[in-house]
């Protein structure tokens, strides 16, 4: 299968390139050639399927022309060591639950699915040389990706997260785990992170003597295999007989989890329409009021991983259906909500109903709740576990979060950082002397 660039720019790129590379070098971002429809027989069997059955097919849909079956099947069996079940929250609204992996987010099924591709790769290639994955974070990205490469031999992670401003919940998921993950603690801010990371790459020295490549989450390779789970949603939703006028409201930022889902709405997946529910930050809500897309500064609130002013996807949305407004309003809608909206929510549906909702699934829930329509089911993503916001939770529902053990496990090891200035200079001389 071949990639192209949402620019139009670049030349087209195969999948190990698309992964590789990450961006195009006309700065778009890659879209496969084909999406295939799947058949009829799939989706009439598909309540019968497990998780696994159902997600080897669709990665075979899409990385099938260029990965063996066998490895694939092993590739995603290995990503999806936790299950993403579907839990009913109130009888018309339903919770698929994305926080069952090793850093409690969604982040974990597209860090693990790239982390063993590459892997793939590297071996096939028949290069023994180390690959270097630099990754810049300010909290969520960092865990999920260490976490997704930690043990993958061939493969070092180096992750560069801004001294003093990640929670230590999220510090301890990529500082304390060593083997091939080494943590960089900066000295400035998240940009600063950012901008040597940005620099290494276009650094010729370094081009030169390491093999370098990201793990940003608009790489295909992390973001396609978002797709599984939406399949596997409406699975068992199908098997509850509830899957007729299917609703899908997805908590977005960068807007990859939704347009994974946009993926396999265009394979055939028969979910009636879909939300993006947003916080404070706004742009998609205007677009689809307004026609025209005009980025802004992101705005900071307490479903901080949503906040994104200028949300990369939406090249991929727009190209999905052909730059039409009128095709992409007639098949999502959008909510946008306050931080103090998003504290009445989780309150109101803990007092309801019992479920503890994190501040991003609030969104995704109350767009369901306010949204839908007469005989529509709906069912939101819960992207991430309450106790990873265990602060701004406890302070909305008034209770004491119990945080899972796997979560308390980051907490007891021991930090491990090099410390690191801002300066381009003295980061690529640690990478030139590793
Ligand atoms: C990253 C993230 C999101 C936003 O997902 P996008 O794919 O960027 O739209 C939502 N919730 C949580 C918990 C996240 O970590």
């Amino acid at each position: 299968m071949k990639y192209y660039s949402t620019n139009r720019q670049a030349p087209e790129a195969s999948l190990e390139e698309a992964v590789v590379k990450g961006l195009a070098s006309d700065r778009g971002l890659y879209m496969p050639e084909h999406i295939q429809a799947l058949p009829k027989e799939f989706f009439d069997n598909i309540d019968r399927m497990s998780f696994h059955e159902i997600a080897c097919r669709v990665a075979e849909a899409f990385f099938g022309e260029d990965i063996p079956k066998d490895d694939l099947d092993r590739i995603v069996c290995d990503t999806l060591a936790f299950d993403c079940p579907v839990v009913e929250v109130e009888p018309t609204i339903y919770s698929l639950e994305l926080f069952h992996g090793p850093t409690l987010a969604f982040k974990d099924v597209g860090a693990r699915f790239m982390a063993r591709l590459l892997q793939y790769f590297i071996r096939r290639s028949g290069d023994n040389r180390e690959v270097n994955v630099l990754v810049a974070t300010s909290g969520d990205t960092g865990s999920a990706v260490a976490n997704g490469f930690l043990g993958v031999e061939g493969i070092h992670v180096y992750v560069l997260y801004p001294k003093g401003k990640v929670s230590p919940i999220q510090e301890c998921q990529f500082t304390t785990l060593g083997r091939n993950i080494t943590a960089v603690e900066v000295d400035g801010v998240f940009d600063d992170c950012q901008r040597l990371v940005k620099s290494a790459f276009m650094d010729s020295d370094l081009c030169e003597h390491l093999v370098l490549t990201s793990a940003n989450s608009i790489n295909v390779a992390r973001f396609l295999p978002q797709a599984f789970y939406y399949f596997n949603a409406y699975a068992r939703m199908k098997a509850l007989g509830k899957a007729d006028e299917l609703v899908i409201s997805v908590p977005s930022g960068n807007f990859g989890n939704i347009t994974a889902g946009l993926f396999a709405h265009r394979m055939g997946l028969p979910v009636k329409r879909f939300i993006a529910a947003n916080n404070a930050n706004d742009i998609f809500y205007n677009y689809l009021l307004t026609g025209v897309y005009s980025p802004k500064a992101s705005v900071q609130t307490i479903a901080n991983a949503m906040d994104v002013g200028d949300p990369s996807n939406f090249a991929r949305i727009l190209d999905l259906y052909g730059g039409s407004h009128e095709r992409i309003s007639s098949l999502i809608s959008a909510t946008t909500y306050t931080d103090a909206q998003i504290r009445e929510t989780m309150l109101e549906c803990f007092a309801h109903t019992g479920y503890i909702l994190d501040p991003h699934g609030a969104c995704g829930y109350r767009a369901l709740k306010e949204g839908l329509r007469e005989g529509e089911t709906g069912v939101f993503l819960e992207t991430a576990h309450p106790a990873k916001f265990k602060d701004t939770v406890d302070g909305a529902i008034s209770t004491d979060v119990a945080i899972p053990s796997r979560l308390a496990d980051f907490m007891k090891g021991e930090k491990k950082s090099v410390p690191m200035t801002a300066d381009f200079a003295d980061f690529k001389a640690y990478l030139l002397s590793r």
